[in-house]
C-alpha cells in the first residue's frame, strides 16, 4: 500500500492500476470508480491493521481491453507494474507507474481509426492576445507548432479536434472566471468561450499542469536535448517564437511523464505560420459538411465522403487534413493540381500507382510503434512487405513529369536495407506473440539454426523410439507421448504391464494405462527443452536487435510514410476526377468567379446523375454580390455551398465538379446559415447568428468569399429584411467580398437597382395553374413573389387554410401599396374587412373537424371504426368549400 499510495500521488487525476500477481487492481476511489465505470466487482483487503480497503482488479491479460473502455470515456489511467524480477527482489517487489494512458496518447489500433488522426493539443503560455499549439499525433510521431490569435481559438481547435488538451493552470483558471495576468479582459472573454464550462472544447480531456511546464527557458532546452541540435534555428524557430517554445517543451516534459520508455518516434516539428493556408472557421466547416454531416448519421452525406476513395490509412488521414486546410498559394496549388491533372490524363499510371499503394500497411503507425518499443513481430512483418513495394513505386518515376509526382516517387527512398533486413532476418508467418517462437527466419543465425536442429534431432529420435521400444519390449501398442506438465512418456496399457522393463521409471497413472519414462528418454528431453529454451531467448535477443537497427530508420520510414500519403491522395483526387467528371479549374490572381455548369459534389451523389441541374455563376467587378431568391426548396442553398464547395476543392489542388471553372485564390470562405435553418445546432438562437454575422463583418477582405443564407431569419420578417439589408450594403460598401446572399424575402432584390455591385438571381421556378415546378436553375434577375403559399400546398397544407392564405396575402399586398389598413390593426378581427364573414369564421371560429375530433371518444372505437372515422374527416376535409358553410354557422352561433 506505501507503493500504491506513492503512485497515486503522483499521479493523482489517473486511475492506477496497481499489479498484484496476474491482476491489476485499484483502491480506495480508484476501485470504486472502476465498479461504477467498468462493472468490476467490488471487494475490499484488509489491510493490516488499518480499515478495509475497496479494492477491484482486472485480469493482467485483460488490462488492455479495460484501458480501451476508460480511455473511450475520457479517463485516464496509470498502469503500475512491478519493474523487478520477483527472484531477485528483497522483500517485496518494486512497482513503479511505466505507463500512463490517455485518450490523447493511446497507441493500440482497437483504439485508433485508421483514416483518422488522434491527436494531442497542447496550449502554451498566451502572451498579448495570442498562443502556441503544439498539436501531436503520437500514433504517427507527427507534430505541428502554430501560433494562433486566441479569438481563433475556437476556430482552430475545432478543426484539429483534438481527443485531449493539455493546458497551463492559469489558462484553466483564466477560463473558469478568474483574473486575467497575461492579457486584457477579451482575451479572458475569447479563452472562457473556447475552454470555459460551455466553450466548443469543454468536453474533451483536459489536463492541466502547472505553468512552469510551459516555461519558455526550460522548453528552450528540452527541445535542444530532445532533438540533440545546438540551437532552435535548426528546427524552424524563429527568435521570438516563445509561444511555440512553450507549447512544444510542455509536450516533450509531458510525452516523459506519460510514457517514459520515450519518445524517440516524435518527429521533428513543422512550424505552420498564419497565412500559410485557408481559414476556415467552425461554421463553415459544419455547414460546407466537409467532414461531419449537419445531421448527425447522415455519414455519406459529406464532402470527405464523397473523395475518400485513398487506399492507404496514411492517405485517408492526410485527405482529411488537406480537406481541412486549403492553400492559399497559387504556386503551390498548380503544384498539386499538376500532379492531379497527370494523373487523371495517365490512367494506366495512376492504375498501377494505386495498385501498388493498396499493399502498404500503415508504416507510419508501425514506425511508431517500432520508436515507441512496442511491436508485434507480424507487424514488423507488414513492416518488411510495405518497404518491399516501394522500388516499384520508384520505378515508376521513369516516366512521370511533374515535378511533385517526379518527387514523390523517383526520389522515393526504397528502403531496400531495411526491407532486405526485414526479409532475411523475419519468418514470413511470424506469430503475433514472441513467446510462440518461430520468429527469425531460417538461415538467419547459424547459432539459432544449429539449436533448432538440435532440438529437432532430438524430437527425431524421440519419435523414433516408439518403434525400437516396441521391438524391445514386444509391446506392440506402446506410444511415446508428450503433454505440457508432463513432458515425454512412453504409454504402456495395463493389459501389457507384465512385460515393463525395468528399467521403466512410472510417471504418472491413468484408468487403463501407465506412463513412464527410461533414463535414456529423460536425457533427450532435456535436449529438448534445454534447446528451446536457448531457441526462446536467442529469438527474442534477435528480434530486440533487427527492431532495433528498424528503430533507427525510424526518420527515413515517417518520411517514407508521408510521401505514400501524399501520393495516394492525388491519384484519389484524379480517380474521383475520373469518376465525377470533374474539370481543372483554372486559377488566377483576379477577382472573379466563373463557374459553368457547376454542380453539387455532395448533393449529385445523392440521386441519379442526369437529375442534378448543373449552373452557371459569375462573380465580378460588375456584380460581385448577389442576391439569390426564389422559393424554399428552390434550391438556393444548394447552389450557394455548391459554389463554396467548388472554391474550396480547388484550393486543396483538387478538380472541381464544373464543364470549366475559372477561380480566384480566397483567403477565407465564410458560410452562414441563418438561425431556423440550422436546428442541428440545437440552440438556434438569433443571437447566434448574429453574433455569427458579426464575425464575418469583422474578419472578410475583398480577398474572401462570403455565402450567407437567410441570415435575418430568426427574427420577425422587417426585422430580418432590415438586417439582411443593411449587412448586404455593409459588404457592398465597406468590404467589397464576393458574396451570395441566399433569401426568400425578395424585398431584397431592390438592393440589385440600388447598389452598382449588388446582382439579382434567383432559382427558377414555373408555375403551372396553382401549382409550382422547381427547375433548379439559376436565372439573371429576381424572383417576384416568394410562393410561399405554392410551397405549404406541395407540402400538403389543406385546401381551406391555403385558400385562406391566399385571400390574407392579396390583402396584404393591397394594404401594402393601396394604404389600407394593415393585418393586426383591428386585433383578432379579420385583416381589412369590409364584409369579412368568412374571414371572422376562420380567425375566430373553432374549425368544425376539430370540434367533431374533440367529441371522439376513442375508448370504446374498434380499429375497424377508427379507419371508417378517419376516411370520413379525410374526406370532409377534402371538400373544403363545404365547409365554409359548416364555418359560417358556427361563426354565426359566437
Ligand atoms: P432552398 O435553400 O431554396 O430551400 P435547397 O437548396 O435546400 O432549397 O434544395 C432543396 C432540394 O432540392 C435539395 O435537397 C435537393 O434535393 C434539390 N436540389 C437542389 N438543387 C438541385 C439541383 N441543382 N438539381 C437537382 N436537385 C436539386
Ligand atoms: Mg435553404
Amino acid at each position: 500500500m506505501k507503493q500504491w499510495r506513492e503512485a497515486k500521488s503522483r499521479h493523482p487525476d489517473a486511475m492506477v492500476f496497481f499489479r498484484v500477481g496476474d491482476f491489476f487492481e485499484l483502491f480506495n476511489e480508484d476501485a470504486r470508480e472502476g465498479a461504477r465505470l467498468l462493472g468490476l466487482t467490488l471487494t475490499s483487503r484488509n489491510n493490516g491493521a488499518a480499515a478495509e480497503v475497496p479494492m477491484a482488479g482486472v485480469p493482467a491479460k485483460a488490462l488492455d481491453d479495460y484501458l480501451g473502455r476508460l480511455v473511450k470515456l475520457g479517463r485516464r489511467a496509470a498502469i503500475c507494474d512491478q519493474v523487478e524480477d520477483a527472484a531477485d527482489a528483497k522483500g517485496i517487489v518494486r512497482r513503479e507507474v511505466v505507463e500512463t494512458v490517455t485518450p490523447g496518447t493511446v497507441m493500440q489500433d482497437t483504439l485508433l481509426h485508421a483514416k483518422r488522426n488522434n491527436f494531442l493539443v497542447v496550449i502554451g503560455l498566451p502572451a498579448g492576445r495570442r498562443v502556441g499549439l503544439a498539436t501531436v499525433d503520437l500514433s504517427t510521431g507527427e507534430l505541428v507548432l502554430q501560433p494562433v490569435a486566441l479569438d481563433a481559438l475556437s476556430a482552430e481547435l475545432g478543426r484539429i479536434e483534438p481527443s485531449e488538451i493539455l493546458l497551463p493552470r492559469t489558462v484553466e483558471e483564466i477560463a473558469a472566471g478568474g483574473e486575467a495576468p497575461h492579457g486584457g479582459s477579451a482575451s479572458a472573454a475569447d479563452l472562457r468561450a473556447v475552454l470555459g464550462a460551455d466553450g466548443s472544447v469543454a468536453r474533451t480531456l483536459r489536463t492541466v499542469r502547472d505553468d512552469w511546464l510551459f516555461d519558455p527557458e526550460t522548453g528552450r532546452d528540452e527541445l535542444l536535448r530532445r532533438y540533440r541540435v545546438h540551437s532552435l534555428d535548426g528546427l524552424g524557430f524563429q527568435s521570438d517564437d516563445q509561444l511555440l517554445v512553450s507549447a512544444a517543451g510542455a509536450l516533450v516534459q509531458y510525452i516523459r511523464e506519460i510514457r517514459p520508455s520515450g519518445s524517440e518516434h516524435l518527429q521533428a516539428p513543422r512550424i505552420r505560420r498564419p497565412g500559410g493556408e485557408m481559414v476556415l472557421d467552425e461554421m463553415t466547416r459544419r455547414n460546407l459538411e466537409l467532414v461531419e454531416a449537419l445531421r448527425p448519421g447522415e455519414e455519406g452525406g459529406t464532402l470527405v465522403a464523397v473523395l475518400d476513395r485513398t487506399v492507404t490509412s496514411m492517405g485517408g488521414r492526410l485527405l482529411r487534413q488537406w480537406l481541412l486546410r486549403p492553400l492559399v498559394s497559387l504556386e503551390e496549388i498548380r503544384e498539386r493540381q499538376g500532379t492531379v491533372a497527370e494523373l487523371v490524363e495517365d490512367r494506366a499510371l495512376r492504375g498501377r500507382l494505386r495498385e501498388k499503394l493498396s499493399g502498404i500497411h500503415d508504416v507510419e503507425r508501425l514506425s511508431a510503434k517500432v520508436g515507441g518499443g512496442r511491436l508485434a513481430p507480424r507487424e514488423l512483418v507488414a513492416l518488411g512487405r510495405s518497404l518491399a513495394l516501394l522500388p516499384g513505386l520508384r520505378a515508376e518515376g521513369a516516366t512521370v513529369e511533374s515535378p511533385l509526382l517526379l518527387a514523390l516517387t523517383s526520389e522515393l527512398d526504397p528502403m531496400e536495407d531495411v526491407a532486405e533486413l526485414l526479409q532475411e532476418a523475419i519468418a514470413s508467418d511470424a506469430p503475433q506473440s514472441l513467446q510462440e517462437g518461430g520468429v527469425i527466419r531460417t538461415g538467419f543465425s547459424t547459432e539459432l539454426d544449429e539449436l533448432r536442429a538440435a532440438r529437432d534431432g532430438a524430437r527425431d529420435f524421440i519419435a523414433g523410439l516408439q518403434v525400437r521400444e516396441r521391438e524391445r519390449t514386444g509391446i506392440s501398442s506402446l506410444k511415446v507421448g508428450f503433454n505440457r506438465v508432463f513432458g515425454y512418456y512412453l504409454e504402456v496399457t495395463k493389459a501389457n504391464l507384465s512385460r515393463v522393463p525395468d528399467d521403466y521409471v512410472r510417471k504418472q497413472t491413468l484408468a487403463n494405462a501407465e506412463r513412464y519414462f527410461t533414463p535414456e528418454l529423460k536425457e533427450w528431453e532435456e535436449k529438448v527443452t534445454g534447446a528451446e529454451e536457448r531457441i526462446l531467448a536467442l529469438e527474442s535477443e534477435l528480434f530486440q536487435k533487427v527492431r532495433a537497427r528498424v528503430a533507427g530508420e525510424v526518420r527515413r520510414i515517417q518520411e517514407v510514410g508521408r510521401r505514400v500519403a501524399v501520393l495516394d491522395v492525388v491519384g484519389t483526387l484524379a480517380e474521383v476526377a475520373e469518376r465525377e467528371a470533374y474539370v481543372r479549374p483554372r486559377l488566377h490572381e483576379g477577382f472573379e468567379v466563373e463557374i459553368e455548369a457547376g454542380r453539387h459534389p455532395v448533393v449529385e451523389t445523392m440521386m441519379p446523375r442526369e437529375e442534378f441541374i448543373p449552373n452557371d455563376l459569375r462573380l465580378d467587378d460588375e456584380g460581385w454580390i448577389v442576391v439569390l431568391t426564389g422559393p424554399n426548396m428552390s434550391g438556393k442553398s444548394t447552389v450557394l455551398r455548391q459554389v463554396g464547395l467548388i472554391q474550396l476543392l480547388a484550393q486543396m489542388g483538387s478538380f472541381v465538379p464544373a464543364a470549366s471553372a475559372r477561380l480566384p485564390v480566397c483567403d477565407r470562405i465564410f458560410t452562414r446559415v441563418g438561425a431556423s435553418d440550422n436546428l442541428a445546432r440545437g440552440q438556434s438562437t438569433f443571437m447566434v447568428e448574429m453574433n455569427e454575422t458579426a464575425a464575418i463583418v469583422h474578419g472578410a477582405t475583398r480577398r474572401s468569399l462570403v455565402l450567407l443564407d437567410e441570415i435575418g431569419r430568426g427574427t420577425s420578417t422587417y426585422d430580418g429584411v432590415s438586417i439582411a439589408w443593411a449587412v448586404t450594403e455593409y459588404l457592398h460598401e465597406e468590404i467589397g467580398a464576393r458574396t451570395i446572399f441566399a433569401t426568400h424575402y425578395h424585398e431584397l432584390t431592390q438592393l440589385g437597382d440600388l447598389l452598382p455591385g449588388v446582382k439579382n438571381m434567383n432559382v427558377a421556378v414555373r408555375e403551372a395553374g396553382e401549382e409550382i415546378v422547381f427547375l433548379r436553375r439559376l436565372e439573371e434577375g429576381g424572383a417576384d413573389r416568394s410562393y410561399g403559399i405554392q410551397v405549404a400546398r406541395l407540402a400538403g397544407l389543406p385546401p381551406a387554410v391555403i385558400a385562406r392564405a391566399k385571400e390574407l396575402l392579396a390583402e396584404l399586398e393591397g394594404t401594402h401599396s393601396g394604404g389600407g389598413r394593415g393585418l393586426g390593426t383591428e386585433g383578432r378581427h379579420a385583416p381589412g374587412s369590409n364584409e369579412g364573414r368568412n374571414q371572422l369564421s376562420l380567425f375566430m371560429a373553432e374549425d368544425p373537424l376539430v370540434l367533431k375530433l374533440r367529441s371522439l371518444e376513442l375508448d370504446g372505437t374498434t380499429p375497424l371504426e377508427a379507419l371508417n372515422l378517419l376516411a370520413r374527416l379525410t374526406a370532409e376535409a377534402r371538400r373544403g368549400h363545404d365547409r365554409t358553410e359548416d364555418a359560417d354557422m358556427i361563426g354565426e352561433t359566437e
